[in-house]
């Protein structure tokens, strides 16, 4: 089962909207983070069950408003020529930790003779790291995430990165990508639909392979176009 994910206006309008709502948002964060600190250093042990949930509440709101700033247009953002495989390696090791909590093993392979691109490395690194994230999370007992980055056809390079859980339904399948669509406890549904944002704003696509009870393959193609390589 395949799904062809492609460019959505709805993600353009939410875009411009979310690094608005995202600003607004985090100035009485601030405020509120602050307030919080001084009650819980005032009040002793007794109510430091509440300052937990609160606290880590308070985390939640901090990541989704992160994912959503991710969304709107880069600003200070700057584009260089870098090596898409240095940037996987470099996620890889960033996430080698958490693998091994989770009891789950990178296999990784390389083509080292690829052209650089004209990308914006951090954001790229995102993708990867929400892809990997997402298959580490979908292997509660394990396994090994298969994770390749080499050429395709038609001047592309082809990222894929596969896992070996559950896979995804057909009916969640369509559903994959759009903002807050999660099956987890404590998702926040953003990971994916940033992720196509960028890959979107690198004119590049996302398809994703699944077979239910076998595991899912994202793979992700982005152009070599002419002038934006070595
Ligand atoms: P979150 O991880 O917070 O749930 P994401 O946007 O990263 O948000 O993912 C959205 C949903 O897509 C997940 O909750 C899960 O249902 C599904 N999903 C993503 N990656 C995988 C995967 N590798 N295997 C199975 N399901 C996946
Ligand atoms: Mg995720």
């Amino acid at each position: 089962m395949e799904a062809q994910l492609q460019n959505s206006d709805t993600l353009n309008i939410l875009g411009e909207l979310a690094a608005g709502i995202a600003h607004e948002i985090r100035n009485p964060m601030t405020a509120l983070k602050g307030f919080i600190q001084l009650l819980e250093n005032s009040s002793g042990d007794q109510y430091s069950l509440y300052f937990q949930v609160i606290k880590s509440e308070l985390q939640r709101i901090d990541s989704i408003i992160n994912e959503f700033l991710i969304l709107a247009k880069p600003q200070a953002i700057k584009y260089v020529r870098e090596d898409i495989a240095k940037i996987m390696k470099e996620t890889v090791d960033l996430l080698t930790a958490q693998a091994v909590l989770h009891d789950v093993q990178f296999k990784t392979f390389y083509d080292d003779s690829l052209p650089k691109l004209f990308c914006e490395p951090n954001q790229i690194k995102k993708v990867f790291i929400n892809i990997i994230k997402n298959a580490i999370e979908v292997m509660p007992k394990g396994g090994f995430v298969y994770i390749e980055v080499s050429n395709a056809p038609g001047n592309k390079i082809h990222i894929s990165i596969k896992d070996e859980g559950e896979g995804i339904s057909a009916a969640n399948m369509e559903k994959i990508g759009e903002p807050f669509f999660t099956t987890k406890e404590t998702g926040t549904g953003l990971g994916l639909m940033v992720s196509f944002k960028i890959m979107e704003e690198h004119r590049g696509t996302i398809e994703v392979e699944s077979e239910l009870g076998q595991g899912t393959t994202f793979h992700l193609y982005l152009p070599i176009t002419e002038g934006t390589s070595d």
